[in-house]
């Protein structure tokens, strides 16, 4: 077998329909920082399949080659019996693979396939087996039973692919990793998993696996190549690298891995920023962080939480655990976590959304005192940014479609805080006679893909020295602000709020001053 088995490859899987393409594919692969392919001969059909035509895979390359068939039965293409299946692979090792995987549950019917393995290495060659197992479905009760017979057969490498539910899943197969006595691979699949694959390298697996391009991935979850070098700084990941993530469903779409794997770039910290995808429920948020607070080794410090679990994190971190303010909102967007385990947090989006104002204003907090504001909307955003308002004295106006939702805001934060400024709410029907020095929409009116509306009246003439605050960042100009910079008015936008609120949280957790140039360049790079 290949003379360092214990470091950490990234592989790539060769899917193409033809030797060609997969040559092409396997130079991409080198180029974009793979250390191995995994020809998968499933996907080729039977005229490619010759000897002629397989040995260009098989010449020299700087790149590990893993042969693979992978059956129907294990989520593959092929529906070739075990023994045919095995004499492709036998081809495999005598054309030059260093690998072949092949699937445990047939590994009784690979007899010869062992035998040109064996003969392979006493000519002096080195080549593994991989004995795999893929579960499509979720996690196989007996899981951890095949990984320890797989341990102690004839493979070189043990390998389990297995449906994620939660994130706690990744967990699972760490576990599995550690606690094999070969090089292992353990992926938990799904969008729930992407952490185990993400962070293989820290947990000493084998290998994992990342598709030359999105459309290009061979199992569910899969990363790219770019994106385990780029937004993950795959060639920096150590044991010793600490691990961070945004919670929420969905999740996949988050900006907040780029934003903070970018930051700790930025300031040489050694930790890693990925998503974790929770079902909805306290349930699912419980089960996901008691899996990694009981494996203190997976050293979670770290947690950004989004809809719909910030009052779940509430609860669950405790009120004694978190600040004044976040207490009254009564939902957080961060969570800190020691070595010990112990949890604190807060909310960010106030501090983000009154940062973004007052550096509108060119003012402090303070002198927010006195000032009107009328916030557009009455769910979780308006919630934080009334709370924030309040606290700095200013006089808010809600205006909900809900109009007893605004009233339920008003009536917890009326006469609030330091500056104990008034808050009160109206239906929307009020926008008409609207004035304020402040008006901030809290809702998704105007977001992409309905940028077209907005939600002020368009008859709303506006004075020149109104601040207009849109939380939406994508567009960056919405209709709204369009509109209010046309009145000649002052215009912050959602990336202000989204990129302060995330420095807030890089400061929480590292307690040093977060590099908030290059956290704004990759929103508006992510922006496009
Ligand atoms: P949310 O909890 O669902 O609240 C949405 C609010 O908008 C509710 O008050 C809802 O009114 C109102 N609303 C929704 N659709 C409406 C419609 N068609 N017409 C009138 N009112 C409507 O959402 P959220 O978490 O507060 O988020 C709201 C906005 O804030 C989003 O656009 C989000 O992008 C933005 N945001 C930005 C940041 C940032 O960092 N920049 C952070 C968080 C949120 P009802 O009460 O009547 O349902």
């Amino acid at each position: 077998m290949p003379d360092s088995p214990s470091f950490t490859r990234l592989i790539a899987p060769l899917t193409q329909s033809t030797v060609a393409g997969m040559c092409d594919a396997m130079q991409a692969a080198a180029y974009g920082g793979a250390d191995a392919v995994e020809v998968r001969l499933d996907f080729l059909p039977s005229a490619e399949r010759s000897p002629e035509r397989l040995s260009a895979l098989f010449s020299d390359s700087p790149l590990e080659r893993i042969a693979t068939c992978r059956s129907k039965a294990e989520g593959g293409q092929c529906d070739l019996p075990a023994p045919e299946r095995a004499a492709l692979l036998a081809l495999c090792v005598r054309l030059g693979c260093d690998w072949v995987d092949f699937e445990w549950a047939d590994l009784a019917e690979a007899e010869p396939l062992l035998r040109v393995i064996e003969e392979a290495n006493q000519s002096g060659r080195r080549v593994g087996l991989i004995a795999s197992t893929h579960d499509f479905q979720g996690r196989p009760a007996d899981l951890a039973e095949t990984l320890t017979a797989m341990d102690q057969s004839p493979a070189a490498v043990c390998k389990a692919a297995f449906q994620a539910v939660g994130p706690e899943d990744a967990c699972t197969a760490w576990d599995l990793v550690r606690a094999n006595s070969k090089p292992t691979i353990a992926l938990a699949m799904g969008p729930a998993g992407v952490a185990s694959r993400i962070l293989a390298r820290k947990f000493g697996a084998f290998g994992t696996f990342a598709a030359l391009s999105a459309d290009a991935c061979s199992a569910p979850g899969q990363p790219t190549l770019a994106e385990m070098a780029e937004l993950y700084c795959w060639a920096d990941q150590s044991p010793r690298t600490e691990l961070y993530g945004v919670v929420g469903c969905p999740v996949g779409h988050s900006m907040s891995p780029a934003v903070h794997n970018a930051a700790f770039r930025a300031v040489h910290y050694d930790a890693t920023y990925v998503p974790f995808h929770v079902e909805p429920g306290r349930e699912a948020f419980d089960r996901f962080l008691d899996a990694f607070l009981q494996r203190p080794w997976a050293q979670l410090r770290g947690l950004s939480v989004t809809i719909p679990h910030k009052e779940n994190a509430m609860a669950r971190v405790g009120e004694g655990n978190v600040d004044a303010l976040s207490r009254a909102i009564g939902a957080i967007n961060t969570v800190g976590i020691n070595e010990r385990g112990v949890l604190r947090g807060t909310n960010t989006d106030y501090a983000g959304a009154i940062g973004a104002i007052v550096e509108a204003l060119d003012c402090e907090p303070i002198d927010l005192a006195g000032r009107s504001a009328a916030v557009l909307g009455a769910g979780g955003a308006a919630r934080a940014i009334v709370a924030g308002l309040a606290e700095f004295g200013a006089d808010t106006t809600i205006y909900n479609r809900t109009v007893s939702r605004a009233e339920a805001l008003a009536e917890r934060f009326d006469r609030f805080g330091m500056g104990k400024g008034r808050v009160r709410a109206v239906g929307l029907e009020g926008l008409d006679r609207l004035r304020a020095d402040i008006i901030i929409n809290c809702t998704p009116i105007g977001m992409h893909p309905d940028a077209d509306g907005s939600p002020l009246p368009q008859s709303l003439a506006l004075e020149p020295q109104v601040t207009v605050f849109d939380t939406i960042y994508n567009p960056l100009e919405t209709r709204m602000l369009r509109h209010a910079r046309r009145c000649g008015c002052r215009t912050v936008s959602g990336l202000e709020m989204f990129v302060k609120q995330a420095a807030a949280q890089f400061e929480f957790w590292l307690g040093v001053v977060a590099p908030h140039a290059v956290m704004r360049q990759v929103v508006l790079k992510n922006l496009g």
